[in-house]
């Protein structure tokens, strides 16, 4: 080989390198600026399919939290650029896998009160019904004495005038007779009203031990998902994890989270802040950056 050979290709595998280098050239945040200047750039990395999130449903979720700090402070900080060396990541493990769990159970939860509601109100519904029903039983056991004691003196009357014609004897008859079917009838009521209670009070230690295992389910959940840290999502200078997330509004929150971390801030003691480490106490929807928030950004605060 020639040395015109030799340097022709050496020049191509510099050309090569130069070429390869230019196609795989990303674009780097720099780190050493403080948050005002900072300018992030990020793209997608990768999605795992479980998460059910597209690229785009990504990329816009990014943007309106990249927004949740730009809009208040009025500059752009974040930039999507596809040859970003910084990336977002979804990366699927335990944790969402348990966060379903939870939201399982959450939604359990709701199901269980909203039927223990349910039912306790249909349970007071028949209970008052059936208050009035024997009130107006005992009104008629009134009438009913009153009606036997009436009858009871006039027969005696009757005897101490040395007893009853035959027509009155009938009548008398005919009336205690009426009197008895009367009571008779009462009697059956009261059967019947005592088996209502009897059924509503079974009805009541059902809803009880309904009531009772919501009690326990509520409980567990406490114990087993109580405080939801930030570290849903994790930022590592390089790339942003995330690992679990309700919805979108909760994910939202998460990355604008992270992206103040990437902006280079620390948390917030203020539990309704973006950069407090967990999420719970801030408004999902509408969420707007915090005082706190805003002082860490300009430094006026002390992290911790
Ligand atoms: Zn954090």
């Amino acid at each position: 080989m020639s040395l015109r050979n030799i340097i022709i290709l050496f020049s191509l595998v510099v050309a090569f390198c130069f070429v390869y280098l230019k196609r795989h050239e990303f674009v780097r945040n720099d780190l050493s600026t403080p948050p005002t200047e900072r300018e992030v750039y990020y793209q997608v990395g990768t999605i795992d399919p479980r998460f059910n999130l597209t690229e785009g449903e990504a990329r816009v979720l990014l943007h309106e939290a990249a927004r949740i700090w730009e809009k208040p402070l009025g500059r752009q900080m974040f930039f999507y650029n596809p040859k970003a060396a910084f990336k977002v990541n979804f990366i699927y493990d335990q944790r969402q896998q348990s966060n379903i769990a939870r939201q399982h159970a959450e939604r359990e939860l709701t199901d269980g009160q909203g039927s223990n509601q349910a039912a306790s109100a249909n349970f007071q519904q028949q209970k008052s019904a059936l208050d009035a029903e024997y009130r107006s039983h005992e009104a008629e056991l009134v009438v009913l004495k009153a009606r036997a004691s009436e009858h009871q003196q006039r027969v005696a009357l009757i005897n101490s005038r040395g007893g009853a014609k035959p027509s009155e004897a009938q009548l008398l008859q005919a009336e205690g007779d009426q009197i008895n079917r009367d009571v008779a009838a009462f009697n059956q009521n009261s059967s019947f009203l005592d088996a209502k209670q009897t059924n509503l009070k079974n009805q009541a230690s059902t809803i009880q031990s309904q009531v009772d295992h919501y009690n326990q389910q509520a409980h567990n959940y406490n114990q087993n998902y109580t405080g939801h840290p930030f570290e849903a999502g994790l930022y590592k200078g390089s790339e942003i994890n995330i690992y679990e997330f309700d919805n979108k509004d909760n994910l939202r929150l998460i990355l604008a989270h992270e992206f103040g971390h990437a902006l280079g801030l620390k948390h917030s003691n203020d539990p309704q802040a973006l950069m407090y480490p967990t999420l719970g106490k801030q408004d999902l929807v509408n969420f707007k950056l915090t005082q706190a928030d805003i002082d860490l950004f300009y430094g006026r605060v002390a992290a911790h």
